[in-house]
């Protein structure tokens, strides 16, 4: 069993916190992001598990044992990093043997276990080449076939696709998901780009600041945000955010009011997904001002202001509306976040 348990782990560099107390369990086979913005302290983080960094306080945990004090290379995992390291002077297929050499495999199984990763990976037809003439896409592809040749019990990796162009990404982070799913690796990856981590987690760890804001799915952190910041986080648009005011735990939408949670004070945050509304007449709608709309193929985006208030919303490109328009809409009462104004936390 290679479950991580990382147990409110603290890190200080001088005066400065860049973790706060983090706390987080990422189960046996599981696929976690460590998702956020620049300097939210993921790396620094996932160095303190693979060992290249020495927390404060706080304790880590692989398999049920602590790994406090252990060396990177007795910690029994692969690190895949954003400057792939490939050995420029070693053929790829020693390249993929790395890992293996170090742990002195016999013949056969640097063998087996070469061209089991490079098949995996796809990258068998370039064994006797050296990496100088392959291209980037096929460099990373080498760099996770080294990590996966070792079969690690956990796989660590830092934006290990942030070098590669937009289609290359978007072809790596399929294949990626299919082989580490094949290989049953416990995976921990970071990235400050969330379609990718929609796209490959089991589940999401949204970070701010030095803390874990929420962890979930990516459904869930997707759909119910547990902060005004995931909310704004994830999601292209972001979630839409419009402060209203509360009359007797009702708020006005258009003709149909929407009940308010019992905890809100005389105003609270209405978080809206783009795509959570309808098209409907006014004043049967609730009203926005629109200022821009784009017609993008797949849908029809709509900029522009509800209670004055920035508002981005997506209908379905067949509706016509157009610059300039005032529109009804429609609201999804299940699909709203309520969020305190104060705390900027979500109403259960
Ligand atoms: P990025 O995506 O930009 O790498 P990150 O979320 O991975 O961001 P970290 O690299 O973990 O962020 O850094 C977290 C914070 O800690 C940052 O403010 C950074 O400047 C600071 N930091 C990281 N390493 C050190 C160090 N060795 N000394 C001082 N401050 C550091």
């Amino acid at each position: 069993m290679a479950n991580i348990v990382i147990d409110r782990i603290r890190k200080s560099f001088g005066t400065f916190e860049a973790l706060k107390e983090v706390s987080l369990t990422i189960n046996d086979g599981e696929f976690v992001s460590l998702l956020g913005p620049s300097g939210c302290g993921k790396t620094t983080l996932l160095r303190i598990i693979a060992g290249l960094e020495t927390s404060t306080s706080g304790d880590v945990l692989i398999g049920g044992k602590s790994v406090i004090g252990l060396q990177p290379k007795e910690r029994g995992l692969a690190m895949v990093f954003q400057n792939y390291a490939v050995f420029p002077h070693m053929t790829v297929y020693e390249n993929v043997a790395f890992g293996l050499r170090m742990q002195k495999a016999d013949y056969a199984r640097v063998n087996a276990q070469v061209e089991k990763a490079a098949g995996l990976l796809h990258i068998e037809q370039y064994l006797d080449r050296y990496p100088n003439k392959l291209s980037g896409g096929q460099r990373q592809r080498v760099a996770v076939a080294r990590a996966l040749a070792v079969e690690p019990k956990v796989l660590l990796m830092d934006e290990p696709l942030s070098n590669l162009d937009a289609l290359l990404r978007l072809e790596m982070r399929a294949e990626l998901k299919t082989v580490l799913q094949a290989a049953g690796t416990t995976t921990i990856y970071v990235t400050h780009d969330q379609t990718e981590a929609m796209g490959l987690s089991d589940r999401i760890a949204v970070m701010h600041d030095g803390v874990v804001e929420q962890v979930g799915t990516p459904v869930d952190v997707y759909n119910y945000p547990a902060t005004r910041f995931v909310g704004g986080f994830i999601g292209n648009p972001p979630m839409n955010f419009i402060k209203v005011p509360v009359t007797n735990g009702q708020v006005a939408a258009g003709s149909e009011p929407l009940t308010a949670p019992k905890e809100t004070g005389k105003e609270v945050i209405l978080g809206l997904r783009g795509e959570a509304v309808q098209l409907a007449p006014l004043p049967l709608g609730l009203e926005m001002k629109v200022r821009v709309a784009e017609p993008m193929g797949s849908h029809l985006l709509l900029t522009g202001s509800i209670h004055d208030q920035p508002v981005r919303v997506i209908l379905p490109s067949s509706e016509t509306v157009r610059s300039g328009d005032v529109i009804g809409l429609k609201l999804d009462p299940n699909r709203i976040t309520w969020l305190s104004p104060e705390s900027g936390k979500s109403f259960p």
